[in-house]
């Protein structure tokens, strides 16, 4: 038996952490695990992909997880990346989680296979909790539940165990617990199908991955004013004209270049192409831009 997670996030989310808690807590219930994350250069906000194996025997698999038994969307706006491939592989009777208030739009999604769907608002979750939008905790206490193999003292001591090790406060961690806890606690089990005769393997040939529609968007050179990264907000920065001072600091640290200035000295936002990093949010000395959560309308 061995079963095949694959995380989809965006860079900043958590998706690299969430996979590891969840191996971690596997670990300690017993079972064999194996993660492992791909993600590009480093850039808030670009899609990364992180895969967990479990099993109760010997994992000789190694890579890509092409197959997936559970898939965790981190990210619903990655649904729409063809760059993201986040449905590929996904087996019939396969579980997709959405990191979502709603699941209704992923229907329009052109997915083959017969998949079940499980949501739950990871993101509201952590902004009550933490206070910022990072659902590593929270994305591996949902697929720890999902896949009914992990109590929930691992769980909590997996989350303690990974935090740490990337030098979290004892605060932080105790927060994180809490949402994980709070995650693992709304969520039911779900039966994965988890014989290898039931298995539709369809490898996507690496040349795919690599050149596959919308992967250039990413990688190719000089390509910024066509990859409309406005995509890949979570959270909208929204400026406030009359507390703004015209100080220029967010249009020196976009990294985008999604900011230009009026005649006033004072910003204006490209949001086709603000990829919702929220540096400009954090160094606004004033504290003249707000944030709106995106809401995906289909
Ligand atoms: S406008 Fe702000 S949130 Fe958008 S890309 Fe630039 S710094 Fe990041
Ligand atoms: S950093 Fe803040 S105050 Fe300065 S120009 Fe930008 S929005 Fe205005």
């Amino acid at each position: 038996m061995i079963i095949r997670v694959r995380f989809h996030g965006r860079g900043g989310q958590g998706a690299k952490t969430a996979s590891r808690i969840l191996g971690t807590s596997c670990f300690i219930e017993g079972l064999n695990v194996q993660d492992s994350p791909v993600y590009g250069a480093e850039r808030r906000g670009a899609p990364v992909t992180a895969f967990t194996r479990i099993s109760d025997e010997q994992i000789l698999e190694r890579g890509y997880v092409f197959d997936p038994d559970l898939i965790v969307v981190m990210d619903p706006t990655l649904l729409d990346s063809p760059a993201a491939r986040v449905t590929d592989g996904i087996r019939k009777k396969g579980v997709i989680f959405l990191n979502s208030p709603s699941v209704t739009h992923i229907t329009k999604q052109n997915i083959a296979s017969d998949f079940r769907l499980v949501n739950f608002d990871l993101t509201n979750a952590a902004m009550e909790m933490l206070g910022k939008p990072i659902i590593s905790s929270a994305s591996a206490a949902a697929a720890a539940r999902l896949i009914g193999m992990v109590k929930e003292s691992s769980l909590e001591q997996a989350i303690e165990t990974e935090l740490e090790e990337i030098g979290l406060s004892e605060e932080t961690i105790e927060k994180n617990v809490l949402l994980g806890r709070k995650v693992f606690s709304s969520l039911e089990p779900v039966e994965l199908m988890t014989e290898e005769s039931s298995r539709e393997l369809k490898i996507a040939p690496l040349e795919l991955i690599l050149e596959g529609n919308g992967l250039e968007d990413i990688t190719a050179a000089g390509n910024s004013s066509v990859s409309r990264t406005g995509s890949w907000r979570i959270f909208k920065p929204v400026v406030d004209y009359e507390k703004c001072t015209a100080c220029t600091v967010c249009y020196a640290y976009c990294p985008e270049s999604a900011l230009t200035l009026r005649q006033d000295g004072k910003p204006v936002i490209d949001y086709d192409n603000c990829k919702g990093c929220l540096i400009c949010y954090r160094e606004c000395p004033p504290k003249a831009i707000t944030l709106e959560r995106e809401v995906v309308a289909f």
